[in-house]
């Protein structure tokens, strides 16, 4: 039976993309809402691609070989420390074990998640610079052109990809219905439609969570936030929140690097793209700003980029957009991906406690998936069935087998 929403209290902790979806979504089916974070502002759900890209959801299979070369190889996207790696074994053996399999769920919750997006963007009119179609690009025209196929994508040559502000890339892939949008105007947007929809927002307070006997007791942000059910979206920090509770999400965090470009009042891209050879996304969200964001870096929680590496992304973008010279860094920023070792978002309630739920682990799709996300565990702290959405392989209790 759906437990009763009248005057039922939930206290979120984390206030990044997934604990504001969240909060939305259960204030709109009347549930008195707090949220608290230890930050001021967003850092990973602000400083991120901005890509809602179901079909490009797919990550290259994780095995031995590719986890020898991420932590030897330091210039290419991708990087695993080795000290890391010794340090968060519990986290990698799996990986090795290759949990996969995860994509085709993934995709069609991802799909869900834009067609919440879309009634979102249509009700609340928050202006997030969304703009439709993203297209993928290859250096190897080939390779471009089975993507195409693979994908259900619209191929594009070098003829059209010069026309989106492009040079030296072989192919490409349209990606027609997908979007892009501006990450920190949609947290912006979002932070301020909860807020007058009746959230209590708590930022700057780190959070504790006081528990007796499998019930959480208290939330303790400077003072003590009692409430009927919990829900934890710490991203990166969830291991560390859960501890104290004897419970391991295996969250490991993924650093990745945003620059952000004045144009100068010059459209010099016309196309949100992900240059596919590097892992590198580009956007213009308007007359004056593009986004850059790159490296999947498996370090811990650190922020800080070498030079060297920026000079990298720098080069990239030299080869091959066209007005490169337009192009002027005002600000850089940082965020950490919350990924688990089967790349699979972890929703539902935490093993052993029976008013505390958490909903985190969707990695490189955060904001694509928040959405759809918030629909799931809202439906489960309802005790409802979340309709076409099969949610068994998204259980916490996966990691305590
Ligand atoms: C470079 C880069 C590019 C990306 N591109 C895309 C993309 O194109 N599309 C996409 O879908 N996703 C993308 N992602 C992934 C996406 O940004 C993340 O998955 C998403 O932002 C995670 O959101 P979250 O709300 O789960 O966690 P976060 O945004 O990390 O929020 C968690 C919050 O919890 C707070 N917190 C932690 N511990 C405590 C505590 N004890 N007390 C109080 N507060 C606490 C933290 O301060 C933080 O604000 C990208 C990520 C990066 C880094």
């Amino acid at each position: 039976m759906a437990t009763s929403k009248t005057n039922s209290n939930i206290v979120i902790v984390g206030c990044g993309i997934n604990g504001l979806f969240a909060a939305y979504t259960l204030l709109k089916r009347g549930y008195n809402v707090t949220i608290i974070d230890k930050n001021k502002d967003g850092l990973t759900s602000k400083n991120n691609a901005g890509l809602l890209t179901p079909s490009l959801t797919a990550t290259p299979e994780i095995g031995l070989k590719e986890i020898i070369q991420a932590s030897t190889i330091g210039y290419g996207p991708i990087y695993i420390s080795p000290t890391h790696i010794l340090r968060n074994l519990d986290w990698f053996v799996p990986t090795l074990k290759h949990m996969t399999g995860y994509e085709e769920e993934i995709i069609k919750l991802g799909w869900k998640s834009l067609k919440l997006y879309e009634q979102f963007f249509k009700k609340e009119k928050i202006q997030a610079d969304v703009i439709h179609g993203v297209a993928a690009l290859y250096s190897n025209k080939g390779e471009a052109s089975k993507m195409a196929k693979e994908q259900n994508g619209r191929f594009i040559d070098e003829k059209q990809i010069s026309g989106l502000g492009y040079k030296n890339l072989g192919g490409g892939v349209m990606y027609d219905k997908e979007i892009s949008i501006n990450p920190a105007k949609l947290y912006d947007g979002l932070k301020e439609r909860i807020s007058e929809m009746g959230a209590i927002i708590i930022l700057g307070k780190e959070a504790a969570i006081n528990f007796e006997k499998g019930k959480i007791t208290n939330i303790d942000a400077g003072q003590k936030i009692t409430a009927d059910n919990y829900l934890i979206t710490t991203g990166s920090w969830t291991n560390y929140m859960l501890k104290p509770l004897g419970y391991n999400p295996h969250v490991l965090p993924a650093r990745g690097l945003t620059m952000l470009f004045n144009t100068q009042n010059s459209r010099i891209i016309s196309a949100p793209s992900l240059l596919e050879d590097y892992g590198l996304a580009v956007s213009q969200h308007d007359a004056n700003t593009v986004r850059v964001t790159g490296f999947f870096e498996m370090v811990g929680l650190n922020g800080r980029f070498k030079q060297s590496r920026k000079d990298w992304i720098l080069e990239i973008l030299k080869k091959h957009i066209k007005e490169y010279k337009k192009l002027h860094m005002f600000k850089e920023g940082y965020g950490f991906r919350p990924c688990t070792p089967d790349q699979l978002p972890i929703i539902g309630k935490v093993p052993g406690y029976s008013n505390l739920f958490v909903a985190t682990g969707q990695c490189r799709l955060g904001v694509t998936l928040a959405p759809v996300t918030a629909e799931i565990v809202s439906d489960l702290i309802e005790e409802r069935k979340s309709a076409g959405i099969h949610i068994n392989h998204l259980s916490p209790e996966r990691f305590t087998k």
